[in-house]
């Protein structure tokens, strides 16, 4: 770092994306990608002729993107606003409601990027701690006064709440907004966008990165209130009024309006989930019950970085966090049935080589 820097970005600790190691052919199973291409109406939509109008600025508005996402989620285009990747959508959202005196709440095992941005933007967080078992206990986020963030499903546990809980914490904050993120939700659990239209301090943010196959392509949404949305974009508007580029406006609408596509790969990936599920347990493994399109497993017979490294050694990549909490546990993206395959054999190989369980 420079002697320029600030202070605040000196001590900040920026987050650590899944590493993209490029020295050999590896089995990908580290950043929650989808293992299938994006609809091919995707790439019908990005043709030379699109390509030739690149010169062009892409509509700040995002008008068709945000018809094609009314329809789909049955709200007005003015309850919509598109981010570069849902992560945008969530920084603009903290930036707009928090500050250096109106605090963000969050879980201590999600999303690691909630932290950053906090830190960032000199907002005091509150970490409130999952139970043993990583449930979230809505109890606790109740009548807190302050901004609250959920990742439901959560990451990197899986775990998902039921929408009447998250109902009930945005009852028992009214005058605060509450933040959903829905990264996963695609993959079998609950949204909450039909609370929108009840609730005005709900935002609802999705991404096209995991069940729409686009996670090269950098599109999310933020679903609320049109007063939230407003406020949303008085961010973008002093900020990156193009944040979202041409050719992904297209991809985007071309994703929303293939629903068949998007039901038949997710529902491949929750069935390849169970599978993977089964195979993990019957080889020993404690996982929990993942809505996600990861599973979150770990083993008495290996410390997870360990197991890390030896999946890592053999070319299969997972995730393996830090946290004192989850350091045991590895979270492992759904790929295809052939990729898990490999997953599983390759397990078996590093037990086998470990010798017998005496755990
Ligand atoms: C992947 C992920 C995001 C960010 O997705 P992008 O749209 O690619 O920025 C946000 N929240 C959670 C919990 C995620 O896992």
């Amino acid at each position: 770092m420079s002697r320029f820097l600030t202070p605040t970005l000196e001590s900040l600790q920026p987050y650590t994306p899944g590493e993209q190691p490029q020295d050999q052919p590896y089995i990908k199973l580290n950043t929650n990608e989808n293992p299938y291409p994006p609809s091919p109406w995707v790439t019908e939509a990005l043709n030379a002729d699109e390509t030739g109008r690149l010169r062009l600025y892409p509509d700040p508005a995002c008008q068709n993107l945000l018809q094609a996402a009314a329809t789909r989620y049955g709200l007005d285009p003015a309850q919509i606003m598109p981010g570069n990747g849902s992560d945008e959508n969530l920084f603009f959202a903290l930036r707009a409601f928090c500050d250096e005196t109106h605090p963000v709440a969050y879980a201590d095992v999600t999303y690691g990027c909630y932290k950053v941005w906090a830190g960032l933007m000199h907002i005091p967080s509150h970490v409130i701690p999952l139970e043993e078992d990583f449930t979230l206990d809505p109890v606790k986020y109740c009548a807190l006064g302050e901004t609250i963030i959920i990742a439901n499903p959560n990451a990197p546990t899986g775990l998902a709440l039921p929408r009447a809980d998250i109902e009930m914490i945005l009852r028992e904050n009214p005058d605060n907004v509450v933040i959903v993120d829905e990264a996963y939700v695609d993959f079998g659990a609950e949204s909450c966008v039909p609370l929108i239209r009840q609730y005005d301090n709900l935002l609802v943010v999705q991404t096209f990165s995991k069940s729409r196959s686009l996670a090269g392509a950098r599109l999310g949404l933020a679903m609320g209130s049109e007063a939230l949305i407003a406020d949303l974009n008085r961010v973008k508007f002093s900020l990156n009024p193009y944040n979202i580029n041409r050719l992904t406006l297209l991809a985007g609408a071309a994703a929303l309006r293939d629903e068949e596509y998007f039901r038949r790969s997710c529902a491949a990936v929750a069935g390849t989930r169970e599978w993977t599920a089964r195979r993990l347990k019957e080889l020993g493994f404690a996982l929990t019950e993942s809505r996600a399109n990861f599973v979150f497993a770990r083993t008495p017979r290996m410390e997870g970085g360990r197991l890390y490294r030896a999946l890592r050694e053999r070319g299969v990549l997972v995730r393996h966090f830090d946290a004192p909490r989850i350091a045991d546990w590895l979270r492992i993206t759904i790929g295809t049935p052939e990729q898990m395959s490999k997953l599983i054999e390759t397990l078996e190989a590093i037990f086998a080589e470990e010798g017998p369980d005496h755990a």
